[in-house]
């Protein structure tokens, strides 16, 4: 976004860690990304062409089209039951679900069962994603956490999240010459300005470095860790153990945990520096699908392999449902298709650097894209 720098956020987080000391990254994250007044989420609509980065369902209509087949089929494997409720976590302006919504319109029984739950916290994005959905006439409820959506009579759930994990908090610990220490952000006693500093140096528990890896680190290797997103896998699958269902998780990110330091902002499509202008960037860092399989995994839920979302895509026939967009398209229309298909799924595009991974309840059938998966 462009316009005067906010620098209300900034002096906020100096005066707190003048008060406090340093603060965790993930601290620094929460406050610019989901401070109520001044967050990044909170204040703008961060998406699309004009905005700071674009996102799969902004590319091309295919993608949340082939979501909702996906969660279409996964409901009818599931017997078609009478209610499912239909769950997104950060849905940003919508596109994805009013794709979805308008490719199962006339799947027999659906409509009639869907209900659903938008977990967002931004109320800026609530007004975008309702008036996105509003033309399918499906009713729909807002949550700030996916843990407050209510049993509704225990009906099954199917949950999608596209870029969501990646915009939560995470936490850093560095290897240091014996124990771990947390990097910090603190001010800089010259220059007056935010800068990383290292937490004193302790033992760290399997939570937040896996133990595996642990023995293999190096001195100065960084490993992240995500306690949200761990917490919202858990919550998920024992949701999905209790009233049956799956989870369809896209981000882009690795298939092993691995050490690295992937915190990143972008604004105006460009990197940025990380520390400065809190709340005018977009900070994301790299998904541990790992991490959030095991979780799924230590609830008793179960998971597909995790696939890339070239794969994925193809599987579900982007290649076929392009051929036949185009097929009512003038040239230029058929141009733009065809780039959007290769930027969703060519591998140096995001078809190789976004993941999937697929999670389901202990009870439920294997849902689309997870038998086969494997190898
Ligand atoms: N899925 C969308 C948007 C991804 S951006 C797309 O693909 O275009 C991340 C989304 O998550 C935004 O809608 C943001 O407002 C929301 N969000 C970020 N942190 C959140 C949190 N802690 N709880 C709920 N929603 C959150």
């Amino acid at each position: 976004m462009t316009g005067t720098p906010d620098k209300t956020l900034l002096d906020h987080l100096k005066r707190r860690i003048a008060l406090d000391g340093p603060i965790t990254i993930a601290d620094f994250m929460n406050e610019a990304l989901a401070h109520p007044e001044h967050g990044y989420y909170r204040k703008q609509d961060p998406f699309g062409r004009k905005g700071d980065f674009i996102t799969a369902p902004e590319i091309s209509q295919m993608f949340g089209e082939l979501i909702g087949l996906w969660a279409a089929v996964t409901w009818q494997q599931m017997g078609s039951p009478r209610k499912v409720n239909l769950v997104e976590l950060g849905p940003g302006r919508g596109t994805l679900m009013a794709d979805a919504l308008r490719a199962v319109r006339n799947v027999p029984g659906l409509s009639d069962a869907l209900t659903v739950r938008f977990v967002e916290t931004s109320p800026v994005l609530r007004t975008h994603q309702q008036t996105a959905i509003m033309p399918y006439g499906i009713p729909a409820t807002w949550h700030e956490a996916f843990d407050e959506i209510p049993a509704g009579g225990n009906s099954p759930m199917i949950v999608i999240g596209n870029e969501f994990f990646d915009a939560l908090p995470i936490r850093q610990f560095e290897r240091a010459s014996h124990g771990w220490s947390e990097r910090l952000v603190g001010v800089d006693a010259n220059t007056g300005e935010l800068g990383f500093v290292r937490g004193a140096e302790t033992p760290v528990t399997d939570a937040l470095v896996p133990a595996t890896l642990r023995g293999t680190a190096k001195s100065g290797d960084i490993f992240e860790s995500c306690p949200a997103a761990i917490a919202i896998a858990d919550q998920v699958a024992r949701r999905l153990n209790e009233v049956g269902g799956a989870a369809l998780f896209i981000d882009y990110g690795h298939p092993h945990s691995a050490f690295g330091d992937t915190l990143q902002a972008l604004k105006d499509h460009k990197y940025h520096p990380i520390l400065e202008q809190p709340g005018d960037a977009d900070l994301t860092a790299h998904v541990d699908f790992a991490a959030i399989g095991r979780a799924m995994l230590e609830a008793d839920a179960r998971i597909g392999a995790v696939l890339t979302q070239g794969t994925f895509l193809r599987m579900l026939g982007i290649e076929q449902r392009a051929e036949l967009l185009k097929e009512n398209a003038d040239d230029a229309q058929a141009g733009s298709i065809d780039a959007a298909l290769a930027r969703l799924i060519d591998a140096d595009q995001m078809g190789t650097l976004f993941k999937v991974l697929i999670g389901y309840g202990r009870e439920t059938a294997p849902p689309p894209c997870v038998s086969g998966a494997e190898g």
